[in-house]
């Protein structure tokens, strides 16, 4: 079996995991990837009733199979013991019409943190295991929840500096502030005027820059990402698709072996694309289902197989699914293409002259019959979080309200479904306490202690002091200007 990754676009590039980790992208803009996933079963059964560290060193053994087990103990142990408010790190919550899995109990309420608590260790330990002597630069695109998760992660690591960049007002209140108030000496925030693909476009410019690479590797520095096109960051998000099914039968609400569907709120693709590759793996999944906001254009995608971007980019209340560029869809048609690199290429080749690619026939089969796919307005959206806190008492954020409107939509009797809740409801409590009464222009801290109020479920620790933090960063600046920008800051972080 080979145990290296290759890149998307082109087979003969080939590196090991631990350099995959820290290069992030390869040269030729192409994704790694494991080419042969599906032949790699994990022993699932042996994951009954384990917890979930347990759970995440048997799948990260199979997926980084350059690290030793001593490594993947050391990393899952820094990244997740005491780290996560809840003791089961991503608990289940079952509700009137199937389950939510809550990942958003990490240091800044968001599923981010699952996969930015363990980059930051997978990264410290490929360095050593590469005897790496450059600094990581991380940079990172953010359309809300990555970038503080991302500075939380790697906030005074060693050797390692992270630059983020987010959309100017296309952020919530709550999440500018987390991401200004960020601490750190290696650490730097700044906005774009742009959009989010705005900013991930202007980071992936600079990533295959070679020229300007080369300067930063003269000074010592070595350009890395923190999205989820980073195995290092994606592979962690497998993790609670085997933790939930094993929940599952430990509790007896399924059968080992039965099959059960993910109902995932969809922006870049990553998310899911972890539940893919949990079922490439061996896991029992019938349906993942794809849930999008008003950007639906892998909701248009999954009907008739051509990618399109060119269409008008909404701001929605769920903000961080505001993309139109979902970069790992790639792997997903890797994989559905069996592997054919030179058929992705063109791909997105197409993608980048005319903004649209459409893919063939055998891969709109194969994704009609792994996949499902829905979206959700924002009036959809706010209806759903009235309607499952009056039905149920449960709390849910608008990301979690697009995939549980999906799963309400189109409800399935013969499979147990379950909505990955990616966010905690008070990062987007504007939006929350709006959906439940009507429009207001109240301080949004003020909404915070309301909401609790009313609802009685708890404020994230980390959200509670949020507004009495000062202000670090202040910088805005054009999307033309983020390659000076990271010139200038490499040097001085
Ligand atoms: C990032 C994010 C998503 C989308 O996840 P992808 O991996 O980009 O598809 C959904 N909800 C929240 C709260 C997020 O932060």
């Amino acid at each position: 079996m080979n145990n290296l990754y290759e890149s998307t676009r082109n087979a003969d590039i080939k590196i090991t995991p631990s350099k995959a980790i820290l290069k992030g992208l390869s040269d030729d803009g192409g994704l790694f990837v494991l080419k042969d996933l599906a032949s790699r079963n994990v022993d699932i059964k042996a994951m009954v009733g384990k917890d979930y560290y347990e759970i995440a060193k048997m799948v990260f053994k199979v997926l980084l199979p350059d690290f030793s087990e001593e490594e993947i103990d050391a990393c899952v142990n820094n990244a997740y013991r005491g780290k996560f408010s809840n003791q089961e790190v991503t608990p289940l919550v079952k509700t009137s019409d199937g389950y939510v899995m809550e990942l958003f109990n990490g240091p800044t309420s968001a599923f981010k943190d699952v996969g930015l608590q363990m980059l930051p260790q997978l990264t410290k330990t490929a360095l050593v295991k590469n005897n790496e002597k450059e600094d990581i630069l991380i940079l990172t695109a953010t359309s809300g929840d990555t970038g503080k998760a991302a500075l939380a992660g790697f906030q005074d690591v060693e050797h390692t500096k992270v630059i983020v960049f987010y959309p100017y007002q296309g952020v919530s209140k709550v999440q500018e502030m987390q991401m200004r108030t960020q601490a750190g000496k290696n650490v730097k925030v700044v906005a774009i005027r742009g959009n989010f693909d705005d900013a991930q476009s202007g980071v992936k410019n600079i990533f295959t820059d070679k020229d300007f690479n080369q300067q930063l590797a003269a000074d010592n520095i070595r350009l890395s990402s923190a999205n989820s096109i980073n195995i290092g960051r994606l592979i962690p998000q497998c993790v609670y698709y085997f933790y939930a099914y094993g929940k599952l039968v430990a509790d007896n609400a399924i059968k080992f072996g039965d099959k059960v569907n993910f109902v995932v709120p969809t922006g870049n693709f990553g998310d899911i694309l972890a539940g893919y590759y949990a079922k490439l793996l061996g896991l029992p999944i019938n349906k993942l289902v794809c849930a999008s906001n008003d950007n639906n254009v892998l909701y248009d995608f999954y009907n008739t197989g051509c990618y399109d971007r060119n269409r008008s980019f909404m701001k929605t209340i769920s903000p961080s699914m505001d993309i139109l560029i979902s970069s790992n869809l790639e792997r997903l048609l890797y994989y559905m293409s069996d592997c054919d690199n030179t058929y992705i290429n063109e791909l997105m080749q197409d993608l980048a002259r005319d903004g649209q690619y459409q893919v063939n026939e055998k891969i709109l089969k194969r994704l009609h019959d792994e996949f499902a796919a829905g979206y959700a307005t924002n009036e959809d959206t706010a209806a759903t979080i009235r309607k499952v806190y009056e039905k149920d008492g449960y709390l849910i954020d608008p990301h979690t309200a697009v995939a549980y409107k999906v799963l309400l939509d189109a409800p399935d009797q013969e499979h147990v479904s379950v909505v990955l809740s990616t966010a905690s409801p008070y990062k987007f409590t504007n939006s929350v306490y709006e959906a439940m009464h009507e429009a207001t222009k109240q301080d949004e801290f003020i909404l915070m202690k309301k909401l609790n109020g009313e609802t009685g479920v708890n404020i994230p620790e980390n959200l509670k002091d949020l507004d009495s933090k000062p202000i670090l960063h202040s910088d805005v600046i054009d999307v033309a200007e983020m390659k000076a920008y990271v010139a200038e800051k490499a040097k001085t972080i």
